[in-house]
């Protein structure tokens, strides 16, 4: 049985270019006990994907060169030699990159896609939504009345982390992203209070303006100068959560830091990064609220899909792009 496969031919410097991918084709070992032969029907891209393209030391290995990548996806089981498996389930499981994949039955999750499509679980009922979810409640915090600032406010974890922040019982939700259809979105669709568009100016002062009272809890998912502003509107006790610094991803120069650090003094703030991989145990109550609020209509999501494997590449570049409203997805 073949497979098709993206591997890593370069560690991309700076922006990733598609010459640093290739599409091989594999001819795959005949199943193991414990092991299952899955069609993967959707696969997540995602930006720590970015770190692992580089061989920098970090929290995850890097991704070993002429090798398929890896990354969460959603298949069908079409052989299964894990006990407990069967045939025609859909399972999670961490070898996306490729349309066809022999997964240890241990790593895999049976998904129930008759309660929500198979994206979802790589979603907002997945890594990107327990992100949101353990950012406000374990690491900032959120408190009643909060007033809340998050970044990448259309994307996937910045969608859920307004809307989570809205339901958890903010009092006021403001949000930033790259365009003015993705302002809208964030406003219109998602329900925050207020959004603008980073790109209209100084992000301290569009910040400013839609903050007037500043903020208790800033969202970050960009780092930069987004992390400076908020430091700046920061009130007294406000707590910062470090998701992501995506701003920084594709730099050949280290980031310089925020230039105001010194009003956390002021404000007793506070600024914790965290790793979703860090809050496991958190992940049944989030899906047991996801899903009340899912069926509530306090969240919802969208997702941009791009088709085929062969178009994984684009999808991941667009993705750092800021071509994606909600989760990036590609359906194999
Ligand atoms: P996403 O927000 O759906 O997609 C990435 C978005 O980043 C793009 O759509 C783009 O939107 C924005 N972006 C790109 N360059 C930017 C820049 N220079 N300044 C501001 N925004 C920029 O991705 P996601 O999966 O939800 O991830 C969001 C962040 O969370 C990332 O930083 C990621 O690394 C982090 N993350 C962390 C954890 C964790 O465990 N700590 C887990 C998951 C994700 P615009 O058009 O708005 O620019």
């Amino acid at each position: 049985m073949d497979a098709r496969e993206v591997v890593l031919r370069s560690r991309p410097v700076g922006w990733p270019e598609p010459s640093d991918f290739e599409l091989v084709e594999r001819e795959l070992p005949p199943l193991e006990d414990g092991q299952l032969l899955v069609r993967n029907v959707v696969m997540s891209v995602d930006p720590y994907m970015r770190g692992r393209m580089s061989d920098a030391k970090s929290y995850a290995a890097p991704y070993a060169l002429d090798e398929p990548m890896l990354g969460g996806a959603v298949g069908v089981i079409e052989q299964s030699r894990g006990a407990g498996f069967e045939p025609g389930q859909h399972v999670l499981h961490g070898l996306g990159w490729r349309d066809l994949a022999v997964v240890d039955a241990r790593s895999a999750r049976i998904v129930d896609t008759t309660a929500a499509p198979a994206s979802a679980y790589l979603g907002v009922l997945g890594m990107t939504g327990l992100t949101a979810y353990a950012g406000l409640t374990r690491i900032a915090n959120l408190t009643d009345g909060d007033i809340v600032f998050v970044s990448g406010a259309a994307g996937a974890v910045g969608g859920v982390a307004g809307q989570v922040a809205r339901a958890l019982g903010a009092s006021r939700v403001i949000g930033s992203a790259g365009s003015d259809e993705k302002v809208a979105y964030v406003r219109d669709e998602l329900g925050f209070d207020a959004a603008f568009n980073y790109h209209d100016g100084k992000v301290s002062r569009l910040l400013r303006e839609a903050a007037p009272d500043g903020i208790d809890v800033y969202f970050d998912n960009v780092g930069g100068e987004h992390l400076e502003a908020a430091i700046g509107s920061l009130r007294l006790h406000g707590r910062i959560a470090i998701c992501g610094a995506i701003s920084a991803y594709n730099a050949t120069e280290p980031a310089s830091g925020p230039k105001n650090l010194a009003r956390l003094i002021q404000t007793r703030g506070r600024i914790q990064g965290f790793l979703v991989g860090d809050h496991q145990d958190l992940a049944g109550e989030y899906w047991r609220r996801a899903a009340g609020w899912l069926a509530d209509g306090s969240l919802t999501s969208r997702e941009t899909f791009v088709d085929g494997l062969d178009h994984a590449v684009d999808a991941f570049l667009g993705l750092l792009h800021g071509e994606n409203i909600g989760k990036m997805l590609v359906r194999v």
